[in-house]
Parts: structure tokens; sequence; C-alpha cells
């Protein structure tokens, strides 16, 4: 009998449309050359579409599948939602984002639930931990046990035990803001196609790999950051997206 394909999967990383160091077209460029393992990737800046649309015009281009997404700032805590193509609205509670984000056609993945640096998941970690059966009664369809960006001792083993208390289904992501950070957090699934992952998804098969950044990455984006002080960290620059091609493969679906 024929082993299972593997598919690996990189759903989290940020351009300069946020707060990430590298324009959208110079990333995928990069993953083209130096992350060959990687089937499918979605390009999620905080609360904007305009780089991961760019990249999803243009995914016929790339050696690798690419999702929509973007992650979204909801009441509590940060939600990736992924194979969206329409704006999702900020500032909502859990259920209400993850109802947004499954009229647009996408999956609901609740990112970070342990970052305790972020103080709009640190104010939820409480909630989380004993309600765990309500995040899929809110509409997720899984949690993000493997943040490779995350610096707390522990965060992402309690992430995995949250996903399996509330029987969700996981994911692994760089949450990279630096080229060499991406590819280090990955989910791994049977198949190879963007639609492989979403139905490994869906069916609960997926499984989180991956470890932390290389250690010079938290230097380069503590840089970036430093010398981005003069604008807010979640800032938009709508100037780093190269115009779209016309017409937009978008306007077809
Ligand atoms: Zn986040
Ligand atoms: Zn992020």
């Amino acid at each position: 009998m024929s082993q299972p394909i593997f598919g690996y999967a990189d759903l989290h990383m940020h351009t300069t449309a946020s707060d990430g160091v590298q324009p959208v077209r110079d990333l995928l460029e990069y993953i083209a050359v130096h992350c060959r393992h990687l089937t499918a990737i979605a390009i999620t800046d905080h609360n904007v579409l305009d780089a991961s649309l760019w990249a999803y015009a243009n995914k016929e281009r790339y050696p690798f599948d690419i999702i929509p997404g973007v992650e979204v700032n909801s009441r509590d805590g940060h939600v990736l939602a992924l194979w969206v193509t329409t704006p999702i609205p900020k500032h909502l509670s859990i259920r209400d984002t993850a109802a947004a984000i499954h009229e647009a056609g996408g999956l609901a993945v609740l990112a970070h639930p342990f970052h305790l640096e972020l103080k709009e998941v640190r104010k939820n970690v409480w909630r989380y931990w004993n309600t765990f059966r309500g995040l899929k009664d809110a509409g997720l369809d899984a949690i993000e046990t493997i943040n490779a960006g995350l610096v707390t001792p522990g965060s992402n083993r309690y992430a995995a035990w949250l996903a399996q208390r509330a029987g969700l289904a996981v994911t692994g992501r760089s949450d990279a803001h630096t080229p060499g950070a991406i590819g280090a957090g990955i989910t791994r699934y049977a198949g190879q196609s963007g639609d492989d992952l979403r139905q490994a998804l869906i069916a609960g098969t997926t499984q989180a790999e991956g470890s932390r950044w290389p250690l010079k990455e938290y230097v380069v984006f503590l840089k970036h950051v430093r010398q981005s002080k003069a604008m807010p960290s979640l800032v938009t620059r709508p100037s780093s997206i190269p115009p779209t091609p016309s017409p937009s493969p978008l306007s077809n679906e």
C-alpha cells in the first residue's frame, strides 16, 4: 500500500502591510527559494487583506499554494481568518468573529491563546482555560498550538492542551515577521494542495510541528520594531503592495 503524501503549510506570517519587515513580493520570492518544503502558505497581516489578496491573485507564479487570509483582532484575542477575500470586522466577540469568517467562506483559527505578552490575549487566558468547551461552540475550527514566535515557557504546550480538551484541530505556524522565521512552525496534513489542507482541518487530522524562530530573527524583528516606533505597531502601509494585475482572479470567485 502506498504511503500517504504529506503537505507542509505555514499559515501565519506578516508583511510590511502590517508589522512585518518584508513587502509581499519579496516575501513570496524568498519562500520560493528558501522554503521549498512548504506546499501552502497564508499571509495574515493584522486586520488588512491587501498583501494577502495580492499574493492570492498572483499564486500561479509560485510553486506553493497560497491561501488568502488575515489576522483579526477580536475582542477575545487574535483569530486567523483563512480562505477569506473580504474584510472581517475587528473587535467583535470570538463567536461573532467566527460567524463573520464562516459567512465569508473561511475557517476560523484561534491564534496563540497563551501569548501572555499581548494584553488583549492575556486578559482572556483564564476564560479560555475555564471554558474550553465553549471555543468549539463559539464556532472556531482550530487552534494554533505551535506559534514559533512565542517565548513564554509552556505557552504552546498549554495551547495543545486547550485544543485537545476543546476537540479542535491543531495548526503549527511561524507568525513570521522576518523572512528567516518562515517555516519555523508548520502544519502537516495529508495531501499537497490548499484544498487538501482545508479538508484536513475540517476532519481534525492536521499535526502541528516546529519550534522557535532562530535567535537572529528576534534581533532583526526587535530592531525593526524600534525603528518603526514612530508608527503604531499595527499601522498599515498599503503603498507596499504592488499593483494588482488586471483582471484579478478574485473577481471570478
Ligand atoms: Zn497575533
Ligand atoms: Zn501574527
